[in-house]
C-alpha cells in the first residue's frame, strides 16, 4: 500500500481538511493538510504522488501488487485516519507514506523515516522497525543523506502521526528531503531526481518483502 501525502484539492477545501479526526493514542488532528512547497512552487502533493507512481510501476515489474491510499492528485484528502483505515482493510504486507518535508531551515536536508513509537500493537513494533530499517539502509545505498536535523541515523521515531498510529500493519512514513534546501528541491523538481527517489524506495519494500 502506498500512501501518498496530501492532495492536489486540499488547498482549496480548508473546512474539509481542518476537520479534526481521530488520530490515534486518544488525540485528534486535523482531517488532511496542504502538505509543503520548494520556494520556485513545486508542491509535496505533485512529488508525492509523482513517486508513488512510480515506485507502483516499478513494484509491479516485480510482480508485487500495489494500491494506493488516492487515485488521482486533484481531489480532497482522504483524512488521515480513513487512509489508515484503506491501508489495514487491504492487508497489505507493507504500508508505505510518501512526503517530503519543509523545514525552515533551507540547510536542513536529508532522508528520514519514521515509525510508530511506542508501538500500540505488534505490526507497529518489530515489523514497523524492520521495514523502517530496510527503508533507510535503501536510501543510504542510494547515496542520500540521512536527515541532518531530525532523527538519528534516518530513523525518527514518533507517536504523533495518524497513519502510524492507527495502522494494524507493518507501516512506515518517509520523508524524502527538505523541499526548502536549495539542492534537494531542485532533485525532487527533476523528473531524474525523483526517479532515484523511488527507486530508493522501491529497493526498500523490495528488501522487506525479501524480493
Ligand atoms: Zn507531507
Amino acid at each position: 500500500m502506498l500512501d501518498p501525502g496530501h492532495n492536489g484539492g486540499n488547498a482549496s477545501h480548508p473546512a474539509e481538511i481542518n476537520k479534526q479526526v481521530p488520530a490515534g493514542r486518544g488525540e485528534t488532528k486535523p482531517c488532511n493538510t496542504t502538505g509543503t512547497a520548494t520556494n520556485a512552487g513545486y508542491t509535496e502533493h505533485a512529488f508525492n504522488w509523482d513517486v508513488a507512481q512510480r515506485v507502483g510501476a516499478a513494484l509491479a515489474t516485480h510482480g508485487v501488487q500495489v494500491r494506493y491510499t488516492r487515485d488521482n492528485d486533484t481531489g480532497v484528502g482522504p483524512c488521515v485516519d480513513k487512509r489508515a483505515a484503506i491501508a489495514n482493510q487491504s492487508g497489505a504486507a507493507a504500508v508505505v507514506s510518501i512526503h517530503a518535508d519543509g523545514s525552515d531551515s533551507s540547510s536542513a536536508h536529508g532522508f528520514h523515516v519514521s515509525y510508530s513509537n511506542p508501538p500500540l500493537n505488534a505490526a507497529q513494533g518489530r515489523p514497523s522497525i524492520g521495514l523502517a530499517d530496510d527503508m533507510r539502509d535503501a536510501f543510504r545505498s542510494a547515496g542520500f543523506p540521512t536527515s541532518t536535523y531530525l532523527g538519528s541515523g534516518g530513523i525518527y521515531p514518533r507517536d504523533d502521526l495518524a497513519g502510524l498510529n492507527l495502522a494494524t500493519l507493518p507501516a512506515v512514513l518517509v520523508e524524502c528531503g527538505n523541499m526548502r534546501n536549495p539542492g534537494e528541491a531542485a532533485a525532487m523538481s527533476s523528473t531524474a531526481g525523483r526517479q532515484r527517489y523511488a527507486d530508493a524506495i522501491t529497493a526498500g519494500i523490495l528488501g522487506y518483502l525479501g524480493l
